[in-house]
């Protein structure tokens, strides 16, 4: 039996947008969970891995503090937290490894509908609401405007309307909460997605092997997100123009048929989606007896 030393701990956000995700991903890499009764930890029942359950932007600090080994929280989180340490002379002490396909946003310099905006130089000298002082001073550094950031720790679209800014920066998905609120999207900070990250401080070779072979797991995971197996028969003279229609696919095995030596049957793994038109085009280069199946699981 492994000490809780020895467990990885990954740190997950607790409620919101994330969670779900973030926990169905894990559960896709094999991982089996229980939660606690206070709801705080979940349990890994066939993996020394264990997540913890926070507030997303708890995420950095814990990684970084070595509390957590990984955690999973959004890129918009994490350079925001890196950019206020290094404002304030620290140095993150997390590593980011990789975006996992969630959580999109971007976070945008919204204007009120009524405010003309022509550019940088609309942004001179007024004040702009935001809970993310760290990107936002940056940006403003970057493109050499002197505007002020005024913090606020969420109903950032409303500081217009009470006066307390002329412009916002915030979080955007569909633009509908800004469109609510007659705010227009002007300048765009950063994209951002969900991504992991990992402490710096050095691990054990055992925990270390385990951070591995999670990673290797999503990295999996995220591979087959609308991957296909695709099978068909072909002629052989038609094989070099199937290849070429084949969607991000690499090396398709290639096998003969029996009793058939004009004809192969040919199958490959997509790494994109496979739609009608391609199936079509396969046909109409000579392909027959064409089956998509999706794939569950891959290791490279
Ligand atoms: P917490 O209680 O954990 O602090 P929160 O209110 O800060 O929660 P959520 O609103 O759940 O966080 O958003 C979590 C993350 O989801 C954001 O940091 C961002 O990366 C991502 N996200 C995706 N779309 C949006 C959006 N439209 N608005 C806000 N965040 C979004
Ligand atoms: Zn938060």
């Amino acid at each position: 039996m492994e000490t809780p030393e020895q467990r990885i701990k990954v740190a997950v956000q607790k409620t919101g947008r994330l969670t779900d995700h973030s926990i169905d991903l894990l559960e896709r890499c094999g991982l089996v969970l229980t939660k606690s009764k206070d709801q705080l930890i979940c349990y890994g029942e066939n993996m020394p891995i264990d997540l913890l359950l926070v507030r997303d932007d708890d995420i950095p600090a814990l990684v970084g503090d070595d509390v957590c080994d990984l955690g999973i929280v959004g890129l918009n989180v994490v350079e925001e937290k890196r950019l206020s340490m290094e404002q304030n002379g620290s140095k993150g002490q997390f590593k980011q490894i990789f975006e996992l396909e969630f959580g999109h946003c971007r976070l945008s310099i919204a204007a009120p509908d009524e405010a003309r905006y022509e550019g940088h130089n609309s942004l001179e000298k007024t004040k702009i609401a935001t809970s993310y002082v760290g990107l936002l001073t940056d940006f403003l550094t970057k493109n050499n405007i002197d505007a002020e950031p005024v913090y606020f720790s969420g109903a950032v679209e409303i500081a217009p309307k009470l006066g307390r800014a002329d412009f916002i920066c915030d979080l955007v998905s569909t633009g509908s909460t800004l469109k609510a609120n007659g705010l227009s999207e002007v300048e765009t900070l950063l994209q951002s997605e969900a991504v992991v990250i990992q402490t710096l401080a050095p691990l054990s070779d055992e925990k270390q092997a385990l951070v591995d072979k999670i990673l290797q797991r999503l990295a999996g995971v995220l591979r087959v997100h609308d991957s296909k197996y695709i099978m068909l028969h072909a002629p052989r003279s038609a094989l070099a123009d199937i290849r070429a229609l084949l969607p991000g696919s690499e090396a398709p095995t290639v096998m003969p048929l029996e009793g058939n030596d004009d004809k192969v049957a040919i199958h490959a793994v997509c790494r994109e989606n496979v739609f009608w038109e391609t199936l079509e085009n396969l046909k109409a280069a000579g392909a027959s007896s064409l089956l998509v199946l999706p794939v569950e699981k891959m290791l490279a």
